[in-house]
Parts: structure tokens; C-alpha cells; sequence
């Protein structure tokens, strides 16, 4: 049944790069291949299973809610333990009683920090409500996507986010093997989806060379902004990059950030250049 769920992942993650492409190109966007891909992978599922998706999918695009502390990370509802047991065993595909997802458990890197207090201190707003000076790495090192990856991990890792930056880095190129992240203008958004228990959080690397980011983009990246995405947020997180898109698409903004050498002066920059484009 590990199969069908990791199918039925990867086809969830199709129809959201779509619902990308659209968001970052607009009725420009070319979806023809993706269409295709996402009608081949349905095929390989069985009949019970496609009839699931084909109902779900119609309702939302996330039909795929990972487990998490016994509780649905999509609608929140807290299940019975016979429940939490069948989603562990995976000999049936589980669906959660409240929104009618499938429940998996998901096997990637662990968010370990606490999750910041709502009532602890002023209310964070614009980026600062997904980054920290402490997750800006300036001048990576990186010369690959894979390399600048691995740094933007390590940094989550280090900053005592996540267990294990290992499997983050390959969960993200799998992401980035499906369809580059790359988007012209020197940016590129890797990114983990199903990471719960924190917040979307983002973590940024510079590159005033850049990291060549796939082996047909001529284009190097030189802002790779490499985010864990919790489940539910996933339709937020586009509304996120359109606006960081439209903030490094001008010029003032990409000098500004670009000539930041230390990441207290990188976190203050981005901070500057997103006020008004991240609420
Ligand atoms: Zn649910």
C-alpha cells in the first residue's frame, strides 16, 4: 500500500506544481506536459484508489493529509488510536473521518523545534514571520542546485529546526527532478511539503555568481529561497513566492539584498525589500 500512497503523493504534487506554473505564469504557463505526466501517473493507480483522487481532487487539491501527533494536519481532527495503528501499518489506504483525506505517515525529516507561542512577546509580521537572521546564509558556497540545497538544509538543521537535513536535501531534489524550481530572474524556490509541526519556513541563500541551477537553464540562481511547507498551508505558500517574485524582480531590491555579506545585514535587507510585498 507504501506504493499507492507515494503515487498518490507524487500526483498531489503534480496538480500543486500546476496550480505553481499558473500562480508564477499566469495564462502563459505551459501546462502540456504536466498534463500529461499527471494522466500517465493516474493511470498506474488501481481503480479503487483513482476513484478516491478523481473524488477528492475535485474538491481540493490537497487529498493527501500527512499524520501528525495522532491528528490529521489538514483538518486537525484528533483520531482514535485503531486509526493512528491502520495509518502506520498501511495495509488500506485510511481516510480521515472529518475531511475525507488520506491519511499517510509521513517518513521525511522531523520538525524537532518548539512551535513559537502565540502569546509569548509581540506578534511577528511580514517575513519575519517565516525567517529569522539565523536561517540567511550569504554567499553560499554551492556551485550546484543540490550543493546550495544541502547548505540551506544544514542551515535549518543547525538552527535547530529539523532532525535531519539529509533527508530534506532529497526530498527536495526529487522535488526538483519532477519540474525545476527555477523561475527566472535569478530566483529558485526548493522547497519540502508534508514537514509538519513548525511553521512554513524559509530559509535564504545568496549567490553573486550564482548556483547553476539544472543543466539546461542558462540562467544561474542567485536568490535560492529553500522553504519546509507544512501540508495545510500549501495554497499560502504561492501567495508567498508571488511575493518575493515581485520584489526581486526589481532591481533595487536584488543590489540590495545581493551586497549583504554577513546574515544579520542579509536578514535586515530582505526584511527592507519585502515590507510591502509579504504581509
Ligand atoms: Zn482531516
Amino acid at each position: 500500500m507504501r506504493e499507492t500512497i507515494d503515487l498518490l503523493i507524487q500526483l498531489q504534487e503534480l496538480g500543486l506544481i500546476r496550480d505553481e506554473q499558473r500562480s508564477l505564469h499566469g495564462p502563459l504557463a505551459d501546462l502540456a506536459s504536466l498534463n500529461e505526466s499527471i494522466d500517465k501517473l493516474t493511470e498506474k493507480l488501481d481503480a479503487p484508489a483513482k476513484a478516491i483522487y478523481t473524488r477528492l481532487s475535485k474538491k481540493d487539491h490537497i487529498v493527501m493529509s500527512p499524520m501528525h501527533a495522532g491528528r490529521c494536519s489538514m483538518c486537525g481532527m484528533s483520531l482514535a488510536i485503531s486509526q493512528v495503528q491502520s495509518v502506520k501499518q498501511c495495509r488500506s489506504l485510511v481516510a480521515c473521518p472529518s475531511c475525507a483525506r488520506i491519511l499517510y505517515d509521513p517518513d521525511g525529516a522531523k520538525w524537532v523545534a518548539e512551535r513559537p507561542k502565540l502569546s509569548s512577546g509581540e506578534r511577528k509580521t511580514g517575513v519575519a514571520r517565516f525567517s529569522s537572521a539565523s536561517l540567511m546564509v550569504p554567499n553560499l558556497k554551492a556551485k550546484t542546485a543540490r550543493e546550495a540545497i544541502a547548505e540551506l538544509s544544514a542551515a535549518m538543521q543547525s538552527a535547530g529546526l529539523v532532525d535531519d537535513a539529509s533527508k530534506l536535501v532529497n526530498d527536495a531534489i526529487n522535488r526538483e527532478a519532477t519540474l525545476s524550481t527555477a523561475v527566472g530572474h535569478g530566483l529558485a524556490f526548493p522547497h519540502v511539503r508534508g514537514v509538519e509541526g513548525g511553521g512554513l519556513t524559509l530559509v535564504l541563500g545568496t549567490s553573486k555568481q550564482g548556483v547553476k541551477w539544472t543543466d539546461t537553464e542558462d540562467e544561474p540562481a542567485q536568490f535560492v529561497f529553500f522553504a519546509t511547507i507544512p501540508t495545510a498551508v500549501s495554497a499560502f505558500y504561492l501567495k508567498l513566492i508571488s511575493g518575493l517574485v515581485e520584489t526581486f524582480t526589481k532591481d533595487v531590491h536584488r543590489k540590495a539584498v545581493l551586497a549583504a555579506e554577513d546574515p544579520e545585514s542579509l536578514w535586515k535587507a530582505l526584511v527592507k525589500a519585502t515590507r510591502y510585498t509579504i504581509k
